[in-house]
């Protein structure tokens, strides 16, 4: 299945404060899961909750969305972000250095 209903999130300076995979310091964008916003790597299957009702796009979905949206996120595993990408460079630095 192709998830639809990610939003992407490129801005990397915004994905600082809200948290980045810890395994690859990336993320792939949010899914609006009702008024909660989750952040997701598709390379870890990774997901992590940044809050609720941050963005307003979660205002324009609808309930097969919504439920879509948690059909989605089941399949991902919900994680401690890192803080940033330095953070995840800096472990992997540590570990393998
Ligand atoms: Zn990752």
């Amino acid at each position: 299945m192709v998830p639809t209903n990610v939003i992407p999130f490129p801005d990397t300076q915004n994905s600082k404060s809200y948290g980045v995979c810890p395994e690859c310091g990336r993320s792939d964008g949010y899914i609006n899961l009702g008024i909660e916003h989750w952040f997701i790597c598709r390379e870890h299957n990774y997901r992590w909750l940044v809050g609720s009702n941050l963005f307003d796009s979660w205002k324009n979905q609808t309930v097969a969305q919504t439920q879509s949206a948690g059909l989605l996120l089941d399949g991902f595993s919900e994680v401690m972000p890192a803080k940033s990408p330095l953070d995840v460079h800096a472990r992997l630095r540590r570990q393998f250095g």
